[in-house]
């Protein structure tokens, strides 16, 4: 398995894009998005004085290449937003606004590449990126975004020198009206992914940013403004509370389906669920004499199943769903009885994980958390398929602490107090928990592999992961050393033999 290409994580900055000037992705090519009405397609011509202009919109897509729930499937997808451009009346915009590629093994093995092919063929006129594109790493992303070929619309992410990542704004002129456009990302992206991945990066208050560019935009003459943004519907509705000159948020990372957008005073805010099982669609007729928006509608379109499949599409799906599925089905092992996981007891796959991470770093001992774990592993052969699938959070890190006694002890009792995230599952250690016990007391007779109590002023080197390791009383950790992907590890263990015939009652007991 060592060998096996899967997706490690790449901490390089982001070099060539630091500077906005230097970016290959600027948005020089002022026609590039214009597909122009095509009138063999429409019956209704346009009011008189009236410019039609039409926002197509995608947003959480995360790798979604299949329907769920009978929505979706992204050559549906890719199929109706071209036909949709093609049969608008007017001008056309077709936004991105982020979390694109994490969320899917066909994804995941392919680094990405189904999704951002795709989009290459459905042609975007801007592309917004949201929390979960860090999640490989900025190299990776980067990739991405160059295989895209679309301009990245960003204007609070820079480098610790202050240059924009990517275009802050830009400005298009149709018929002598200016649609301005800029891109705003979550400002606390440390909350979601991991520092050491956003290393060399700044991420600026949303609101300060608008402060700053909106009245340059309208200086160079912007009539009508929109903002790309993935900072999730409540706070879409809180600037355009704040900056009411916003004609159009097209949203994300809240997932939201806003069947015919939200009002917000006089913004109009759209976002289109997830997974390209909708396509967003806001219409805007913009007078061409005060070059204001007089009306503004939004729908969204579901991609149902009687949909035909965007044949450029299905070719890019269907290539990497094979070199996925040959991935997928190589064998990695030999389980002798189904492996269960689970979240709020002693469960086999959870053990195997937990080993996997002493085994990774070679730690004194090592803890992971209850809810990595989201399958069975079946009976019989064991596919790589079935171990993605039992790990299929792809954007975490293995990482070696270092702490005392004392502060293992607190985060194991944090993980079993009364709605908490569930026991840790230890490896190299033992321990029993008692929940009627009052909180924050629950823990027990922990002991190290050699029956020894832990000592609570000891230091010990503890493997886990940076999720864990980043939040709750394991900050605290004295050294903190990343070590690549959990997954991998995993895989690794597993197809090594792993150490499932141990009972993982024996080392988590509840009492
Ligand atoms: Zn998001």
């Amino acid at each position: 398995m060592g060998n096996m290409d899967i997706q490690g994580v790449s901490f390089k900055s982001f070099g060539s894009y630091v500077n906005s000037d230097a970016c290959p992705r600027s948005l020089e090519q002022e026609d590039k998005g214009k597909v122009a009405c095509c009138d063999s397609f429409v019956s209704s011509q346009p009011e008189e004085g009236v410019l039609p202009l039409r926002i197509l919109h995608l947003n959480d897509l995360h790798g979604a290449t299949e329907p769920e729930d009978g929505l979706g499937g992204l050559a549906k997808t890719a199929q109706l937003i071209k036909e949709e451009r093609q049969e608008a009346q007017g001008e056309v915009l077709t936004f991105n606004t982020g979390d694109l590629a994490e969320g899917t093994m066909v994804s995941y093995v392919t680094k990405g590449k189904v999704v951002t092919e795709a989009m290459a063929s459905i042609g975007f006129d801007a592309v917004e990126p949201g929390n979960h594109d860090f999640a490989w790493g900025q190299a990776t992303l980067s990739d991405m975004l160059t295989d895209i070929k679309a301009p990245v619309l960003n204007a609070n992410i820079t480098d610790v020198g202050g240059n924009n990542w990517g275009t802050p704004y830009q400005i298009k002129d149709f018929n002598g009206v200016k649609v301005g456009m800029i891109g705003l990302t979550v400002d606390n992206m440390s909350r979601y992914v991991e520092e050491e991945k956003l290393e060399g990066l700044q991420f600026r208050q949303c609101a300060d940013t608008l402060r700053e560019y909106l009245p340059m935009m309208k200086k160079e003459g912007a009539d009508v403004l929109i903002l790309l943004s993935h900072i999730g519907f409540e706070e879409d509705c809180e600037l355009a509370r704040q900056f009411p000159e916003l004609d159009l948020i097209v949203g994300g990372h809240s997932h939201t389906a806003l069947q015919e957008g939200h009002r917000e005073g006089n913004t109009l805010i759209v976002q289109s669920g997830s997974k390209g099982q909708y396509v967003g669609e806001a219409d805007l007729d913009i007078d061409l004499a005060s070059k204001k928006v007089i009306q503004a509608q939004a729908r969204l379109l579901p991609v149902t199943g009687d949909i035909p499949a965007d044949p450029e599409v299905a070719k890019i799906v269907e290539t990497y769903t094979e070199q996925a599925e040959k991935i997928g089905s190589q064998v990695m092992g030999q389980a002798e009885e189904t492996l269960t996981y689970s979240h709020t007891e002693a469960a086999k796959v959870n053990q195997i994980y937990a080993d996997s991470i002493l085994e990774a770093t070679g730690a004194d001992i090592a803890v992971v958390g209850a809810r990595n774990p989201r399958a069975h592993i079946g009976k019989g052969e064991v596919t790589f398929e079935d171990l993605f699938n039992a790990l299929p959070h792809t954007e975490d890190v293995v990482v070696k602490i270092k702490c005392p006694g004392s502060l293992l002890k607190e985060e194991l009792e944090l993980r079993v107090q009364d709605g908490a995230r569930g026991p840790a599952t230890p490896a190299g250690f033992t321990y029993a928990y008692d929940p009627k016990l009052p909180s924050g007391n629950r823990v027990t007779d922990i002991r190290l592999s050699d029956g020894s109590p832990l000592e609570l002023d000891k230091e010990y080197t503890v493997g886990t992961t940076l999720a864990m390791a980043r939040k709750g009383k394991l900050k605290a950790a004295s050294e903190r050393e990343l070590m690549g992907s959990p997954q991998e590890a995993f895989m690794d263990y597993f197809s090594q033999g792993g150490s499932w015939h141990n009972d993982p009652d024996a080392r988590l007991r509840k009492l």
